[in-house]
Parts: C-alpha cells; structure tokens; sequence
C-alpha cells in the first residue's frame, strides 16, 4: 500500500488492518536497507555511521547539535518531530516500529536498555535507523531520577545506555533526555562528557505519563500539535497504537512534516 492509501484506509477506521497487513513488511526490508540477516555485525565508527545515516530531509538544512537545553525546534519550517520514551511494551515498541514503516513517519525514539523491548525489536528498526527514518537519543539505562544520583552512578547509567545503543542500533547519538526532565548543571555536564551534548527536552506531549483513553490521548496531540514542537510520547501503553491514523490525519490537516531531531541537529565532529 503506498502511503496515500495507508493514510485513506487509517481514515476510514481500518487502522488494524493496515498495520496487520504491514506487519508482514519488516520481515522482508529490502536489500538495500539491509535486513535483519544484515545486522548487526561490528558497528565501526559510530559517529561517522550517523552523520552518514542523517543526511537530513528536503528543505531542512541539518545545524550542529548544540551544546546545552533544546525545548523546541528552530528556524521557520511547519516541523514536528515526535519523540518517543522508555518502551516499557514490546508490542508497544512493535507497533511504533510498524506504523513508521507503513507510513513513512519521521521519528525520535529515546529507549531505555533495560527494557526488552529495544532488543526484541532491533531487527524491525534497524532498517529504519540505517535510513534515517528513525534517530535515537540516550534516555538512562533504568530510568532514575538523575538529580538523586552520586555523579559516577549518574555516569554509569547514561554510559551503559550509550554502549547499548551503539552496539544494538550501530549509532552514536549527540541527543539526551533526562527521565522525568530531571537534570542539572551537573547531570548535563557528565551527559556533555559522555557525548551527549545536546539534552533534548520538549514543548509539547502526547500527556501519555498515564494510560489515557483514546479519546484523550487525540485530545492531547489537537492540543500540541504544532509548527517547531518537540511532543514527547512513551512506548508503554498499547492507546497510542490505537489513534496512528488520528495523528497522522492531524498532521497532514495542519501541514505538518515530521522529523527527527537528527534532521535538525545531524553535523558531529
Ligand atoms: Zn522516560
């Protein structure tokens, strides 16, 4: 289905059935993307992967990630990048995979490693990464509270993400997003250190903290949904998966054009 029929049949409130018949894709990738056999194999350089991975869209010019807070999107395009958390749910993290898949979405997952789902997953999103389709940032390996941490424990945690995400995605990422927003002059320099120079907040939420019904959770994106926002959403509970076609058809309403962060921010040194 290319993705004008995948946004009509998601219009017409067959959301399951489009995503059941994609599911079958990623089994498949194709060759060139280079599929689930294809990885993961040694990562070499990293950072040279990503600035060769994130080439950036049309009509976006990639800056330099800069060092320090980011809480929204510059410049003056009609850009929204969405940016997903945690993946306490593999389905979850499943079906977010599928839906950018199916429907070409632009994305900005920030996994936590703990969590099985990012390696159960690799082998759908892998393809996606070495797109570009979908950037990565750092999030802690366990989810804590930074602010409460001693600094090697802090260290610890945003060190053990980082090699998780290298040698599962094959990625270094300049992005971090403290848990819960907490951070600090302090949890921002050790992020700095550890090559994350970029602490990526937000200006806008799916408000997905909790389980919302799927009434809500549209709601939340008619709410936020606009030019230069960075709306934060987790891959923990199953209602999102439920409102794909929803979002999309508010994106497409409002010309919208999804990025990543790494469309935006993509030059690494
Ligand atoms: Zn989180």
């Amino acid at each position: 289905m290319d993705r004008r029929g995948f946004l009509l049949a998601l219009a017409a409130g067959v959301a399951g059935t489009a995503l059941a018949r994609g599911a079958a894709a990623p089994d498949a990738p194709p060759a060139a993307l280079g599929g689930p056999a294809a990885s993961p194999g040694p990562v070499g350089d990293p950072v040279a992967r990503w600035r060769q991975v994130h080439r950036g869209v049309p009509g976006v010019e990639p800056q330099e990630p800069p060092a320090g807070v980011v809480d929204a999107l510059p410049g003056e395009g009609d850009l929204l990048a969405l940016t997903i958390d945690d993946g306490t749910s593999s389905e979850v993290v499943a079906a977010f995979a599928r839906f950018a898949a199916d429907s070409g979405t632009r994305m900005t997952f920030f996994p936590n490693g703990r969590y099985r789902a990012w390696e159960d997953n690799a082998a759908l999103l892998r393809p996606l990464v070495d797109s570009g389709q979908v950037a990565l940032g750092n999030h802690t390996w366990s989810h804590p509270d930074l602010t409460t941490l001693g600094d090697a424990e802090v260290a610890e945690e945003i060190r053990r993400n980082r090699d998780f995400l290298r040698s599962t995605f094959g990625v270094e990422t300049p992005f971090f997003r403290p848990p819960f927003g907490a951070h600090d002059e302090r949890t921002d320099r050790i992020a700095a250190d550890l090559g994350h120079p970029t602490i990526a907040m937000w200006n806008g939420t799916l408000e997905d903290y909790r389980v919302l019904t799927a009434e809500e959770l549209v709601a939340a994106a008619r709410r936020w949904f606009s030019a230069r926002t960075i709306v934060v959403g987790h891959a923990n509970h199953p209602t999102v998966t439920t409102v794909y076609g929803q979002l999309l058809e508010l994106v497409a309403e409002r010309g919208l054009t999804t990025v990543t962060l790494a469309d935006v921010w993509a030059t690494r040194r």
